[in-house]
């Protein structure tokens, strides 16, 4: 939404809302920032929120609701079975995403447990655009592997490709001739590609895919969690759908997808999550998982106040300026810290800025986790609250060797609606300064290392006394500032 123009020749992101709601933030001293990393084992995931200034760990959840979603959580319908809360929110997807049938589950990794259990075997094998953490580790749990078949671009941190996300049609059909498609229970598309910065694919991308998905008779499974996202950039930078809707281009995104799921705690900004398709086979194929993991049809895990807010907010996602406050907040912040040279992910995607640790640590090796390092630097100096998404959030591989990342970044989500430009720029200010003072940052070690999605309750420790040299650098040029 960049069409409100500023006299003075400026390029700010302008909020199309107003805040009505506050929680008070709490900066605490530098000593404390410290203390809290030590007892958080130098994980960001293990903070506790009251030592937190500005938390950007996630767009999980924590985006602001708005007035007409929080006056729907009031009139919500409490039943065990036939809520009528759930029928509103069945609409809603059905307007909103087009599909006529709606599975509800407690949140995304729900859905990708109950799919991986429907339909993925030992030896089989998920051809994705790219891996997303919980994805990935339920396929792998019910015996099934994945091949990322993203282009070279998408690897590339400072691009300017419109579409990173997009899926290596060339490479997706050699791997389903080698693999044979009946070992291949469907392909994932992941919209707004998460773990290589929130880069979107293109609407003739999907279309490609689905081309050979029908050649080769495979089902193709839509990740929708970032969908709303994907569409504004879709809008913005595929040439075709300039002048479309956001209701437009979602429908015909979701459109070229046999199965359709979603995290809510993005997607319409509520929690929850749901599996959606047109296919009645592939509904009755589904149906008797719920129960048996999530909930009675009908509620799915989901509170019947945040099935509301859900419907609601499913709704709003059709209207641009309830999308653009995130991806115009982030797009501000990667041109910001580019201009401070600052190494980030560009050109810039959606759910949050994210600064390539690689680079910025380059003295640290993959081993010693700089992605971590960074992130716990970052916290340390700013109480920003960023998330590792590197090697940290990889899992070692069947003989326990790591596996280290592709990318090494740090995120710093931009939560829907939730921060104000100044806090942006006190981002940046901070971030610029880290970035300044790199050589000080060191690297981390496991102390205690849990076998599964280890990065959420994982424990580190600095290899050096860095930490403290941080500080003391921090002391001289802010003095006793926070
Ligand atoms: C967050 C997310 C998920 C998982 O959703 P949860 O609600 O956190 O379980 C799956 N896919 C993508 C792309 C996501 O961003």
């Amino acid at each position: 939404m960049n069409e409100i123009k500023f006299y003075n020749g400026e390029n700010i992101p302008l909020e199309l809302h107003k805040v009505r709601i506050v929680q008070k933030l709490h900066l605490v001293p530098i000593e404390r920032r410290l203390e809290a990393l030590q007892e958080g084992g130098f994980n960001t995931f293990r903070l506790n929120t009251k030592d937190v200034f500005l938390d950007m760990l996630t767009d999980s959840g924590t985006n602001a609701m708005s007035d007409n979603q929080l006056a729907a959580m009031m009139q919500a319908d409490d039943a065990y079975a036939g809520s009528q809360s759930f029928f509103r929110l069945q609409k809603a997807v059905e307007d909103v995403l087009g599909k006529k049938y709606y599975l509800p589950v407690h949140q995304g990794r729900a859905a990708e447990n109950i799919l991986s259990n429907a339909y993925v075997r030992k030896g089989n094998l998920v051809p994705m655009n790219y891996h997303f953490t919980t994805a990935m580790a339920h396929i792998t749990q019910y015996g099934g592997k994945i091949a990322e078949l993203l282009y070279d671009e998408a690897y590339v941190i400072n691009s300017s490709h419109p579409f990173k996300g997009n899926m290596n049609i060339e490479k997706l059909e050699e791997v389903i001739k080698v693999h044979g498609a009946k070992n291949i229970p469907f392909i994932r598309m992941e919209a707004s590609t998460n773990l290589i910065g929130g880069q979107p694919f293109s609407v003739q991308n999907l279309r490609d895919v689905r081309a050979i998905a029908d050649k080769y008779n495979i089902r193709i499974v839509l990740d929708a969690s970032l969908l709303g996202e994907n569409a504004y950039l879709v809008i913005q930078r595929e040439e075709e759908f300039k002048d479309s809707t956001m209701g437009e281009v979602m429908k015909i995104m979701t459109g070229l997808a046999d199965i359709v799921y979603f995290s809510a705690r993005k997607l319409s900004s509520s929690r929850g999550g749901g599996i959606c398709t047109d296919n009645a086979d592939i509904y009755k194929e589904l149906e008797a998982l719920v129960p048996l993991f999530e909930g009675f049809l009908t509620y799915g895990g989901i509170s019947v106040r945040e099935i509301e807010a859900m419907a609601v907010g499913l709704y709003e996602t059709l209207d641009e300026t309830m999308i653009s406050q995130s991806p115009d907040f982030i797009a501000y912040l990667v041109n910001a810290l580019d201009a401070h040279g600052v190494p980030v992910v560009k050109p810039a995607g959606v759910l949050g800025v994210h600064v390539d640790a690689m680079q910025v640590c380059e003295h640290i090796p993959q081993k010693e986790y700089p992605a971590g390092a960074l992130a716990a630097a970052l916290f340390l100096i700013s109480g920003i609250r960023g998330m590792e998404r590197g090697s940290i959030s990889n899992q070692r591989d069947e003989y326990g060797n790591e596996t280290y990342a592709d990318m090494e970044l740090v995120r710093l989500a931009v939560p829907r609606r939730v921060f104000t430009l100044s806090q942006i720029k006190y981002v940046e200010d901070r971030m610029t300064w880290l970035y300044e003072n790199r050589a000080l940052i060191g690297g981390l070690r496991f102390v205690y290392e849990p076998p599964v999605l280890r990065f959420f309750m994982g424990g580190l420790e600095p290899v050096s006394d860095w930490p403290q040299k941080l500080i003391a650098k921090f002391k001289e040029d802010f003095g006793e500032s926070l």
